[in-house]
């Protein structure tokens, strides 16, 4: 989260969505509506327009390939419509109070959001595992093939308007482009590294919280790296559901908050705050991605490209000075570009060799 992240301009798509999941999970927790109610009228006759209804049967109910086969899905939905009224009345407070993530992120918080399932379900219930199927399959299939809304949130029929996951990557990364030229690199809007093997986050994990599967508060292409366990996976973004310490890439940004410090003695890169209210934040954004670590990694990598530079560069003219060598190296410093991956250690490293102690050392 070095640098500012934008949203794209599908995101009010990613919201109507939201919207539907949620008006569809609590039209299932109508202590009215049990499991024979939900029928492929139903859907269609509850949902706030024809096209919502008829892209809800489709992604709950009806197997695309077949016209008549039904999916796993509408027994799910069957499922959490013949809950007990209690648990519908637990599961819909647990909805209401995981919906609205934007409030979890202003500068006073409500109560914390939810961790644990509602009711006391276990992760591998029938209970859970119905409703979380259902939620995330407005992901996985629903987002992939094309949500029943254009980019501004108005519901289409047309296919070709939809908003897909391609779609919203695309946009992202376009967005996030440092340099657009379209050979450029690009960079990874958390770590500041290369882009690579990107893939949508779901910056609070759609395991634990399926209801925010397609949110529009919660998607952001990042890194393989970033991504991939020990860094982030399935890791929480909150302290006990507790979002107070922690930063959020749309809401709370660490933008200017966090800074990226040379440690002479143990010639490593520290991740830091000039700004105390800020520490934790730091703190907790450097431990969920091993920044600092991550970020040694890459120093020691160019500390030594350069160090083979000089070597090259003084064996093919052996009467080279130190003062020549100052001159390369300032050189290198001012080619740096903001366009370009870890531009931010690369400064670092071009102050650290140009110290008159490296510097000689080199
Ligand atoms: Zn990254």
């Amino acid at each position: 989260m070095l640098k500012p992240i934008h949203r794209v301009n599908c995101l009010p798509a990613l919201a109507a969505c939201q919207r539907l999941m949620q008006r569809f999970v609590l039209w299932l927790c109508d202590a009215n509506v049990h499991g024979t109610d939900v029928t492929e009228a139903n859907l269609r006759a509850q949902m706030p327009s024809t096209i919502e209804g008829e892209w809800l049967c489709v992604l709950v109910a009806v197997d695309q390939r077949s016209t008549t086969k039904t999916k796993k899905l509408l027994e799910d939905a069957k499922a959490i419509a013949d809950l007990p009224a209690q648990e519908k009345q637990g599961l819909k407070q647990w909805v209401q109070a995981v919906a609205n993530l934007s409030q979890h992120f202003t500068a006073a918080p409500p109560a914390a959001l939810p961790i644990d399932a509602p009711n006391g379900w276990k992760k591998q219930g029938r209970q859970w595992t119905s409703f979380k199927a259902l939620m995330v399959a407005f992901y996985e299939e629903g987002l992939r093939d094309g949500l029943p809304y254009q980019s501004n949130g108005t519901p289409t029929a047309d296919t070709t308007l939809r908003v897909t996951y391609k779609q919203f990557e695309r946009e992202f990364r376009q967005a996030h482009r440092l340099d657009p030229h379209p050979d450029a690199r690009e960079v990874c809007v958390l770590c500041g590294g290369e882009l690579k093997l990107p893939a949508v986050d779901h910056w609070v994990g759609k395991a634990a919280f399926p209801l925010l599967a397609v949110c529009a508060d919660n998607l952001l292409p990042i890194c393989g790296e970033c991504n991939e366990a020990p860094q982030k996976g399935q890791r929480p973004v909150h302290a006990d559901g507790n979002f107070t310490d922690w930063f959020h890439p749309y809401h709370r940004h660490s933008s200017g908050a966090l800074r990226l410090r040379y440690d002479e003695v143990a010639f490593a890169i520290r991740v830091d705050s000039n700004d105390p209210a800020h520490m934790l934040k730091v703190s907790n954004l450097d431990t969920l991605l091993n920044l600092g670590e991550r970020w040694t990694r890459e120093f020691k990598a160019e500390y030594r490209r350069v160090q083979r530079e000089v070597e090259k560069l003084r064996k093919k003219q052996p009467g080279l000075t130190l003062d020549e060598v100052r001159l390369r190296l300032t050189d290198y410093r001012d080619r740096l570009s903001d366009a370009e991956p870890n531009v931010d250690v690369h400064r670092i490293v071009a102050e650290t060799v140009l110290t008159p102690a490296r510097l000689s050392a080199l």
